[in-house]
């Protein structure tokens, strides 16, 4: 069981009904939600009566190849990419899973964490599943199989049993369903191509890529069947839906271009920039971003303050993302690999770093350093969400207790640590002004990594003791 805890499905999911070049197009969508999870792609494609798979462990462009895209023949498709912790990973937790029953194929894909996951799988087991990942993900598939009557309703009722938060797609020979949990944790989004094929996101980047016109979000509580290019929408819970969307896509997850619940994530990220300066101005000479997520936050702190905003951080970017390391001292190294501050622009300066958020620390103090021995005078950090003390169970790797620097110290202690000459992050309700500044928006956030208000129950899933 210990092992399963360990596995987070953090990703992104694209799908496209009705086209014959589906494989292709899912590729492009997958390629346009790589930020989402780089260690595992797949795309399950389905042709009349069968469905063909192909997957594995690394990037889109490593797992594909000409080639391969075109050994996928169908005219429907869905498609996933994977980012896990240390020890979730292997191919057979690389989605789409595919199911092959005497009724026909399935094939699933998610983006989330079913937080009532060990529950149910033990329940399963002891009725007689097997199971062949330990991936959330297949749950979904056993709980349908185990229904009677018409797909959706099977579909439905399986839905109703999940707990925790979840975007899945799924397809069968002749129809593809999108889903998105009661509390609307994860995005998903449907699009249209000129031709009137329908196509589903994570991400409205994705859409954009392929050229698909953005038509909505699916609603918390809401599954879109697709079937001879006709959408047909469903509630499937009657448990309360709330509105509750991560907080975090817009910090640091989603790509800047992107739109979630009709907000663009650029513009939340420039306003609690400019939130940061009115909660906490410094006298400084320069104001700069950790590439790529900070950008935009320093540039509404820059407007804000009327202090320059400068390049004094270039980013080498063919090196990965560092958190995904596994050890402390491998990401130390890929945050020397992946950044370097440029001299001649912070050499005597006092300097306003800001940065999306800390969670082990590493890249702070890292970038605090080597700012300093660039030649900067001062370094004020500037921090744009607010301190992560408490671990995410819905599909954000935002760590254990232990690692979470800001569970372990209070922000002077932080500061010193990181080697900074000041700190601040922003406030809760500056963030959440800064993601609902229009005056329609009506939703609320999960923050329950700041402020421990988790808005599911946590099963099994306790907190590590310190
Ligand atoms: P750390 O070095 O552990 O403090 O990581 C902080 C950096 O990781 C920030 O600069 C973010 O851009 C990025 N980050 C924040 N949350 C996550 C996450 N859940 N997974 C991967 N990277 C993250
Ligand atoms: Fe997002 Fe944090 Fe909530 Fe997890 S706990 S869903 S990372 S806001």
């Amino acid at each position: 069981m210990d092992d399963l805890k360990e596995v987070h499905e953090e990703c992104g999911v694209f799908g496209i009904f009705q086209h014959q070049d589906a494989a292709q197009l899912c590729y492009y969508g997958l390629h346009a939600l790589q930020h989402r999870g780089q260690e595992g792609a797949g795309i399950l494609v389905s042709h009349q009566d069968h469905l063909s798979l192909h997957k594995g462990e690394g990037l889109v462009t490593e797992v594909f190849n000409p080639d391969k895209i075109n050994n996928l023949h169908g005219i429907h498709a869905i498609g996933h990419v994977r980012y896990s912790t240390a020890g979730g990973g292997g191919i057979m937790n690389v989605q789409p899973l595919l199911f092959r029953t005497m009724n026909g194929d399935m094939g699933i894909c998610h983006n989330g964490n079913i937080v009532n996951a060990d529950v149910l799988r033990l329940e399963l087991e002891s009725q007689g599943s097997i199971f062949s990942s330990s991936s959330d993900t297949e749950i979904l598939g056993h709980l349908i199989k185990r229904q009677k009557g018409h797909m959706i309703d099977r579909i439905c009722v399986s839905l109703d049993q999940l707990d925790g938060a979840f975007a899945f797609l799924i397809l069968l020979e002749d129809c593809l369903y999108a889903v998105r949990d009661r509390y609307g944790l994860r995005p998903l989004a449907i699009g249209q191509l000129p031709n009137g094929s329908y196509v589903f996101a994570s991400e409205t980047c994705a859409l954009d890529i392929v050229g698909a016109q953005f038509i909505r979000d699916i609603e918390p509580g809401e599954i879109v069947r697709v079937k001879n290019n006709q959408l047909l929408s469903r509630i499937y819970t009657q448990k309360t839906i709330h509105d509750q969307i991560c907080a975090m896509e817009y910090v640091y997850f989603s790509r800047p271009d992107s739109t979630i619940d009709g907000i663009n994530v650029h513009t939340t990220r420039k306003n609690a920039g400019k939130q940061l300066y009115y909660e906490s101005p410094v006298d400084a000479d320069i104001v700069i971003g950790v590439p790529d997520s900070s950008i935009s936050a320093a540039i509404g702190y820059a407007e804000a303050s009327h202090i320059p905003y400068e390049m004094g951080l270039i980013k080498n970017k063919y090196v990965g993302r560092t958190f995904i390391q596994p050890t402390q001292e491998l990401r130390n190294q890929g945050v020397r690999m992946k950044l370097s501050a440029v001299a001649s622009i912070v050499k005597d300066k006092k300097v306003i770093m800001i940065d999306d958020s800390i969670v082990r620390g590493t890249t702070s103090k890292r970038i605090v350093s080597l700012l300093k021995e660039a030649g900067a005078k001062e370094v004020h950090v500037r921090i744009a969400s607010p301190a992560i003390k408490y671990p995410c169970f819905y599909g954000v790797d935002t760590s254990t207790l232990k690692e979470l620097i800001s569970h372990q110290m209070n922000v002077s202690q932080l500061c010193q640590y990181i080697g900074a000459d000041s700190l601040a992050f922003i406030s809760e309700e500056g963030l959440k002004r800064s993601i609902h500044f229009k005056k329609e928006y009506t939703c609320d956030l999960c923050m329950a990594c700041f402020n421990k208000q988790y808005v599911t129950p946590l099963y099994n899933n306790e907190f590590e003791h310190d």
